[in-house]
């Protein structure tokens, strides 16, 4: 055994009622408590693993019900650690039974000598924390006290059963189970009359074995799920060559993936593929069998986007009608309440045509709710339901359960877990909490967990946590804690990751919704588990950013802070484009700008369809100048936009803004026309803005002629062109018009000055950098021109300017002089609003369905547009009904009336 010889480290557990003086002490002897009892042993911590249960296998022990497997292929839910472990176990199955698991567990146990240093049948009663000494005080429910340097909680994400608020649960005279909580004893089902109450994972694992056995089986369903076949069998002979060719390397892959197994981040999204791919991508998912397959790999916006999602579901729904004989059962099956996704799809064996059963009934509870357990069975508002047996598949108090309400935990000063919590789980990474000292989670809220390779993330944590530990000893450090600042950051941070799934749309245990009074919000983290491993590793490289370290003979060493500030696609694609090393868009020239600029263009997704394109051309102040017309699918006349593109008045034209210009359509259901004005250095100052100017006004003029409505229009721009866009309304205003009813003023170039702050903070790493500004400014415009208030709005008479809507971003260098110039507009009496984008940098609102999390903007830009209008809001698609409240609400931008300003 590798670590035999460090064995003698360890404490050996008794069950003796003294109290034991262990470095760690590990809850829970599963998965994660028996890969951190290896690892702590290893690095030569005394540690002791204590569990409720007989036996060790954590989750894998308690469900046992029948039909119990995971749902992650066997080959990818395995331990990595080792790789002569690897090789000498061999899964029988695709997916293994519950009782091969266990036997995968006790075969670790075995190999690794680990049964020795765990207490089995013991309930930790209370875990208080002594300041003075620095350490966890233990007592367990057999009258023992165990004294511990650190705490780690393995108690897994779903460990707590959840009540099933069902009243009169004593008067049934039959027998009961749960199936988080199944028998070790042979539960009889032959011949008898069963009941399932819940159709989640283990419901729908369980009801068709159970239905193989029973005389009669009764499902009361609630709330159907969405299922896909599981196609149980040997494992895999493709996955397991592509894992056998390069273990190395297909481990390390998984561990960088979006859900914790080796598929790759699909790019296409929904609308770039015809019907016809969309089933064949579909049908292939669907004979495959693979949970994680099926909710990454159709499309890209299947997981992140509403239309995205339906498609999905009406394919899923279009199979339940295929295998279900009876239309009606078909129906009640059929989810219509959430997103595809949004729930944790299910994995079945034969579930949907075992309601093709003669002794199975299916009882829909929206219809008929469960009134009461009598003595001899259930009823309903509307039968009465006699049986034998009552199984409860009614889920668990999932993520806070098993770490809250298991046992009283006080931290610092007294300060009570369950109080700290009482409006949703705090941590800091999902590992640690603010005021709990040297308490560390495994799999905790705010961490990948459940919606990841469970195994792939419990040993990133585990190895994180234990390296933790030895670099503190080594350093002499006892105390570790998260700081209040580095936690709210991270509340901040799940928030942000939580707009750019669907997971909060929906009513399940992820958000709590599950347990009646739990407070509402996402808990698992929803950035995947790459993002979510690099930003560990950043802790680290960053000087263990956001804790604070305290030993005997250190002063306090407190390295405060966030370690997340960008909105997490913001960060993944500034990582992956600072990966690529990119030459400086300066450094290229104008030809080679522009052809650079053309080239990255072309790789984006193309944009949703609108109702028509039309190219065109207008007269300009000197010639003619092209356009490009988004008209929406709607009936019109509709508003027009006149728009004006970004890239410095050198790069871009009238299409290189095509997917916001269609996105921009579709969300305000207005015609958008973007001009291709004249560019520098061909045509420095001012062509660009008297352009603008004069293709506005020839838009108004031909409003009609163009299929929109009559009356005033609209501008509005992005970047340079946000600033043409703030230059046309004050020439319109001293030019006699045309008549401009709100503007739209995106990251706007508003003045020359380079000393506001956000040009030193955001002068480089944010892809819009100073330099590029510089070379942009110098080849429009002269420094002598730069006082024109037609160069530099800013500098202009703003009083009497139409409405305006000015967005910026956080991390922008021409964020500060965006909302100088909302304030002077406020100032001047101008009805401003200004919309901060917190986490965002100065592209982030024009690549549509790249940065995602930008989305909730752009649709407050087009409500904006709508209200300058006079239109109504946009209304979200009607024929989804979201029965959800929110979970954690986004990230707060902030919205400023009249000017009024809020730091960032
Ligand atoms: P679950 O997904 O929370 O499902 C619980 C079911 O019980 C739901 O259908 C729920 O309906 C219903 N229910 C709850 N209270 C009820 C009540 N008072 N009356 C009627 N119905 C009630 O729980 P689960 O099935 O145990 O699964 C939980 C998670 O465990 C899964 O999502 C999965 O992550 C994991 N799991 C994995 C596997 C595996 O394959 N490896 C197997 C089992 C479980 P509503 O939706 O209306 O609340």
């Amino acid at each position: 055994m590798p670590d035999a010889t460090l064995a003698g480290h360890a404490s050996k557990a008794t069950s003796d009622s003294t109290a034991r003086q262990v470095d760690v002490v590990v809850v829970g002897a599963g998965f994660a408590g028996l890969y951190l009892l290896h690892r702590l042993r290893k690095a030569g911590f005394a540690t002791m693993v204590l569990d409720e249960a007989e036996d060790i296998g954590g989750t894998w022990y308690w469900n046992r019900y029948p039909g119990a497997r995971c749902d992650i292929q066997t080959i990818d839910y395995s331990y990595t650690f080792d790789p002569e472990l690897e090789t000498a176990w061999k899964w029988s199955e695709k997916y293994a039974t519950q009782p091969e698991i266990l036997r995968y567990l006790g075969f670790i146990a075995e190999r690794y000598d680990l049964r020795s240093d765990i207490r089995f049948r013991t309930r930790i009663t209370t875990a208080t924390w002594d300041d003075a000494e620095e350490r966890w005080l233990l007592t367990t429910d057999d009258g023992g006290t165990i004294s511990c340097r650190y705490y780690i909680m393995a108690t897994g994400c779903l460990s707590t059963p959840k009540p099933p608020e069902i009243a009169g649960i004593g008067d049934f005279k039959g027998e009961v189970y749960f199936t988080g909580r199944w028998p070790h004893k042979d539960v009889k089902l032959a011949g008898k009359r069963v009941a399932v109450v819940g159709t989640g994972s283990s419901g729908i694992q369980a009801i068709p074995v159970i239905a193989e056995q029973a005389a009669h089986l009764t499902v009361f369903q609630r709330t159907p799920s969405f299922a896909l076949p599981a196609h149980n069998g040997p494992v895999l002979a493709d996955r397991l060559a592509l894992l056998e060719r390069d273990r190395a390397s297909y481990r390390e892959q998984a561990r960088w993936s979006l859900a914790g197994v080796p598929w790759p981040q699909q790019t296409l999204v929904s609308w770039q593929l015809s019907d016809t791919e969309r089933r064949e991508r579909f049908e292939k998912a669907w004979a495959m069998g693979d949970l994680i397959y099926f909710v990454s790999q159709l499309w890209a916006d299947q997981g992140s986007d509403l239309d995205g999602s339906a498609l999905v579901a009406e394919l899923v729904r279009e199979k339940i009608r295929a295998i279900v004989n009876d239309p009606k059962t078909a129906a009640i099956l059929s989810p219509h309440d959430h997103p595809f996704g949004a729930k944790r799809p299910c994995l079945d064996t034969n579930y949907y045509a075992t309601y093709n059963r003669a002794n199975v009934t299916l009882v829909n509870l929206r219809e008929e709710p469960i009134a009461a357990m009598i003595a001899t069975g259930i009823t309903t508002s509307q039968r009465r339901f006699d049986l034998d047996i009552i199984v409860f598949a009614t889920g668990f108090d999932a993520m806070t359960g098993a770490i809250m309400a298991v046992h009283p935990i006080s931290g610092r000063g007294g300060k009570s877990l369950s109080a700290v919590w009482a409006d949703g789980p705090q941590t800091y990474l999902g590992l640690t909490v603010a005021g709990f000292p040297n308490l560390f989670m495994i799999t905790g809220p705010g961490s990948p967990s459940v919606l990841s390779n469970m195994i792939v993330s419990i040993e990133q944590h585990v190895d994180w946590v234990v390296d933790r530990l030895t670099a503190m000893r080594e350093a002499g450090f006892t105390t570790i804690e998260a700081t209040e600042t580095a936690q709210a950051g991270w509340a901040r941070h799940l928030a942000d990751c939580s707009t750019l799934t669907l997971h909060r749309l929906a009513n399940t245990w992820y958000t709590g919704a599950n347990v009646p009074g739990k407070a509402l919000g996402v808990m698992p983290y929803t950035g995947g588990v790459g993002l979510y491993r690099s930003i560990c590793n950043d802790v680290v490289s960053r000087g263990l950013l956001g804790f604070r370290l305290t030993g005997p003979d250190h002063s306090e060493q407190c390295n405060d802070g966030e370690i997340v500030r960008l909105q997490p696609d913001v960060r993944i694609l500034l990582t992956m484009m600072a990966d690529m090393k990119l030459p400086a868009i300066e450094s290229l020239g104008v030809a080679g700008a522009r052809a650079f600029t053309a080239m990255l263009n072309a790789r984006r997704p193309a944009g949703r369809p609108v109702g028509e394109i039309v190219d065109g051309t207008l007269p300009g102040s000197d010639g003619p100048l092209p356009y490009r017309l988004y008209r929406p699918v709607t009936p019109g006349p509709h508003p027009i936009v006149v728009y004006f593109h970004g890239g410095g008045w050198v790069l871009g034209d009238e299409k290189s803004d095509d997917p916001f210009c269609r996105d921009m359509c579709r969300r305000s259901e207005m015609i958008f026309v973007s001009v291709g004005y004249r560019r520098a250095p061909e045509h420095r100052f001012p062509t660009a803005v008297e352009d603008g100017y004069a293709a506005t006004r020839w838009i108004a003029e031909h409003a009609t002629e163009l299929g929109g409505r009559g009356g005033p229009i609209l501008v509005a721009g992005w970047s340079a062109g946000g600033n043409i866009a703030a230059v046309t309304c004050q020439l319109a205003r001293d030019r006699g018009g045309p008549e401009i009813a709100g503007q739209l003023l995106i990251c706007p170039v508003t003045d020359p000055s380079f000393d506001r702050p956000s040009y030193t903070e955001n002068a480089t790493g944010y892809f819009l950098t100073r330099s590029l500004m510089c070379w942009f400014w110098d080849t429009y415009c002269s420094p002598a021109d730069r006082t024109d208030p037609r160069a530099s709005p800013l500098r202009g008479k703003l009083a009497g300017l139409p409405r305006a809507f000015v967005t910026t971003a956080e991390f922008d260098p021409l964020r500060d002089e965006g909302i100088a110039y909302a304030k002077a507009l406020g100032a001047a009496g101008v009805p401003v609003e200004q919309l901060k984008a917190c986490g965002h940098f100065h592209a982030s609102f024009a690549m549509v369905d790249v940065v995602i999390s930008a989305a909730s903007e752009r649709a407050k830009m087009a409500d904006a547009l709508r209200r300058f209008a006079a239109q109504p809001q946009y209304m979200e698609r009607p024929d989804v009904h979201l029965s959800a409240r929110p979970g954690t609400s986004a990230r707060a931008v902030e919205q400023v009336a009249q000017g009024e300003s809020a730091s960032q």
